[in-house]
């Protein structure tokens, strides 16, 4: 996996959330610090640094990527700013060339939540080999599974060593392995982070076809794109948008209805239907733990409206393309149109 993706080191994961919990130690994250992220994600992305004891500084996202606006990040900065954790949402990317230069001029450290992005690209660059670290999940709602499982990226020689050190419960126990000591010793703090083998077996095989895979899951998602444009144009849903300079993965196909109403009314006639349809993250800064240990900065432009307007549609490896067609189907008629002609 490291030389398909060009980076320095990739280590495997007992999970996504590990992935980012080790980024965290590596980060050298301690209480009080101020970790700079999107409230638009899973709980892990914050849950990693709250652990370390970090203060979650949230940002707004922008509605066309549903990525953090890296036009706001320069103003969330502190002087007690250690990070910046970007999530490529639908494994489409964040401005990366822009947030590269804000975090090299604060001298931040900058993690990627691939989560949703492996063997996305932004600028023919893998998501999770941009930043100094990448984190991806292998659990059963990504794209390559392992019931569980995740890996790390160090896209940095410096980290090598010390996070497999991190991920060996705090042992030099993969040096003793590669016979480069004799005994192994507790150097560190970590704790178990890795993968089972089955686990490993497992992923393994699919990441032989990742093509293949990637491909499937790209032709559904263009078929949905293609397909209910015309919904778009009588500006009755919103389509995902994908800049020029990134390739996606086709990790999850969404629309947008123009409010939260339609979208429960929808979500509702498509399970009378027999389709599961759901919504997405609920802004971590409006739960009870982001109350306690984040803060947005700024004002909430686009993160609660937008995400109250999304609504995603089955997708997985292999969808039956006759099931598709029903599923757009139903959409249609939710407008009292057909798609027929
Ligand atoms: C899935 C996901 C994670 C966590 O991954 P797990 O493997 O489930 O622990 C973290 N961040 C994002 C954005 C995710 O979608």
């Amino acid at each position: 996996m490291q030389d398909n993706l060009k980076c320095e080191k990739a280590l495997l994961t007992s999970s996504g959330t590990h992935a980012l919990e080790m980024a965290a130690i590596l980060a050298d994250i301690r209480n009080g610090d101020e970790v700079i992220m999107p409230s638009y994600t899973f709980v892990s992305t914050a849950n990693a640094f709250v652990l370390r004891g970090a203060r979650i500084v949230f940002v707004d996202i922008r509605p066309d990527t549903m990525n953090i606006d890296e036009n706001l990040l320069e103003k969330a900065i502190t002087s007690k700013t250690r990070a910046i954790v970007v999530v490529h949402y639908a494994g489409v990317a964040c401005e990366m060339d822009r947030i590269m230069q804000i975090c090299q001029k604060n001298n931040l450290i900058l993690i990627e939540d691939a989560a949703h992005g492996v063997y996305a690209t932004y600028k023919e660059k893998y998501l999770g080999t941009i930043g100094d670290i990448g984190c991806f999940s292998f659990h059963e709602t990504k794209n390559y599974i392992s019931g569980e499982g995740g890996a790390i990226l160090l896209n940095k020689a410096a980290f090598v060593e010390k996070a497999e050190i991190i991920r060996e419960k705090g042992t030099n126990r993969s040096k003793f392995f590669r016979g480069q000591v004799d005994k192994y010793t507790w150097i560190d703090i970590g704790s178990s982070y890795l993968p089972s083998e089955i686990n490993a077996a497992y992923l393994f095989a699919q990441l032989e076809n990742a093509d293949l895979i990637n491909n499937n899951r790209l032709k559904t998602w263009n078929m949905y794109f293609n397909e209910l444009i015309p919904l778009k144009e009588k500006n009755l849903i919103e389509l995902p948008f994908v800049p020029d300079n990134c390739r996606h993965n086709g990790h999850l196909f969404y629309i947008k209805t123009k409010n939260l109403e339609i979208k429960t009314s929808l979500i509702k006639y498509l399970k009378e239907n027999e389709i599961l349809a759901v919504f997405h993250y609920i802004p971590l800064h409006s739960s009870p733990a982001g109350i306690k240990y984040g803060i947005f900065n700024g004002i909430d432009k686009w993160t609660t409206c937008e995400s109250e307007k999304i609504l995603r549609l089955p997708l997985y490896y292999n969808i039956e393309k006759d099931n598709i067609k029903k599923i757009i189907s139903c959409i249609y008629s939710f407008f009292n149109l057909n798609n027929t002609g």
